[in-house]
């Protein structure tokens, strides 16, 4: 805390309450003369960066009905919302917005928790001259956890299936022809659990090596999911 307009900025953000109308008006004059008005930061951020952008950088696991397991209680099933712009635990009603939920996480107060993710995500809200047009210089330490769990959603969701071929057109009998689907079950289960846990489970370098050497793979698996949905799709069609 050193610049003089980050001490106001403190002081209204803080306790907005305890200063009088013409304080504040000549804060926001201030603020203004540089572009900015009272609560630009936090308006800042909740522009910059959705809820399910900040509750990923900071490992929340978001699942596809945007549910997570909730940090602030003992939370086995997803009980937490994430939308677009808060969260909302049903298990404990916790709720806030990013800022908020990052100074619940963190045990910070409201602005601490705004310079956090200022300078987590590179929004620069805080230099000196904040009047300057933000720009977010893309965070490659973002980058990769926001890739990490799309990877795990779909490789999850992969393994799923192959599990369920692996069951549901398993022959039969000694002389069926093995379906298509048993045999793919049968090729990929393997590596599939093996990427499954290096999402999971693995260190920062093995997670790194897969962000690095694995986008193709995952992306196969992406499309390959996204066609046997379609046929599937078409298959429903048919049979109507
Ligand atoms: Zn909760």
């Amino acid at each position: 805390m050193t610049g003089i307009y980050e001490r106001k900025i403190y002081a209204v953000v803080c306790s907005p309450q305890s200063l009088g109308l013409a304080e504040k008006l000549s804060f926001q004059k201030i603020f203004q003369e540089r572009g900015m008005v009272l609560d630009n930061i936090f308006l800042e951020i909740k522009d910059r960066l959705s809820m399910p952008e900040v509750a990923r950088f900071y490992g929340l696991e978001i699942n596809r009905a945007c549910m997570a397991c909730c940090p602030f209680h003992e939370d086995r099933n997803p009980s937490l919302k994430v939308y677009d712009d808060h969260f909302y635990c049903f298990g404990c009603g916790s709720t806030g917005d990013q800022t908020g939920f990052v100074a619940k996480l963190f045990g910070l107060r409201q602005i601490d928790a705004a310079r956090k993710i200022s300078e987590d995500f590179g929004l620069g809200l805080f230099d000196r001259n904040f009047a300057a047009p933000i720009k977010i210089a893309p965070n490659p330490k973002y980058e990769m956890q926001k890739w990490l769990g799309e990877a795990r959603l779909t490789v999850n969701e992969y393994l799923t299936e192959l599990y369920k071929w692996h069951r549901d057109y398993a022959p039969r009998n000694q002389n069926d022809e093995f379906h298509p689907l048993f045999v793919e079950s049968l090729q990929k289960m393997d590596y599939i659990e093996y990427l499954r846990d290096i999402l999971t489970r693995g260190t920062e370098n093995e997670k790194r090596e897969l962000y690095e050497n694995g986008k193709d793979d995952i992306m196969k698996i992406r499309k390959h999911l996204d066609d046997l949905a379609d046929v599937q799709r078409f298959e429903k069609r048919k049979a109507i």
